[in-house]
């Protein structure tokens, strides 16, 4: 096989690693693929601040947003597409209603749109509790909401992802640019407050 590296051989190899690497239980299905979109896709935050920050100024596009958030965020360039069809969904926040994204199952996550996901929305502990108790695992993450607040648990598979629409700062400049500066990974994901 030695100097008959062409692209079908190449492809080949990687498809068997990729896989004994899944088989291993060494990365999941969907790791490669996400890291792959976060290369190909210039993939942070800002993303997403930006879907927000739109919303919040222009209320036909919250509105597309929240009823179909793939096609919306393709309005602006995101694709939401990998190897598989990933579906967006954006949920609201409310004055009497809290949404919260996790993956129970592993770390799903809307990578274009976030970035790179934190080393504790992967961990167990998040994973686990998170469904449980919400009030809670928010608390420690310092981000105390009033006791009759509802709050929503969203939790991701590798088909449909979750991101949460903040509520808009009352205080501060309305223009588009400075909302987006205001948006932090952590209220798109719901465990902290704007
Ligand atoms: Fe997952």
């Amino acid at each position: 096989m030695s100097g008959t590296h062409s692209d079908a051989v190449i492809s080949r190899r990687v498809r068997a690693l990729e896989t004994l690497l899944e088989e291993r239980g060494v990365i999941g299905p969907t790791v490669l693929d996400e890291a792959l979109d976060a290369f190909l896709a210039g993939a942070t935050p800002l993303n997403g601040a930006r879907v927000v920050a739109r919303a919040w100024t222009d209320p036909e596009f919250k509105e597309r947003l929240l009823a179909d958030g793939t096609s919306a965020v393709a309005e602006l360039g995101y694709s939401a597409g990998g190897v598989q069809p990933q579906r967006l969904r954006v949920v609201e926040n409310t004055e009497d209603t809290h949404n919260v994204v996790v993956c129970t199952l592993c770390s799903c996550y809307p990578v274009r749109l976030l970035g790179p996901s934190p080393g504790w929305y992967k961990s167990e502990a998040y994973r686990s509790r998170v469904v449980r108790e919400p009030r809670a695992v928010l608390a420690e993450f310092g981000f105390t909401l009033p006791p009759d607040t509802e709050i929503t648990v969203w939790d991701s598979s590798a088909e449909t992802r979750y991101m949460v629409l903040p509520r808009r700062p009352t205080t501060g400049s309305l223009r588009e640019e400075d909302l987006t500066a205001m948006v932090t990974r952590n209220a798109l994901i719901g465990t902290a407050p704007l």
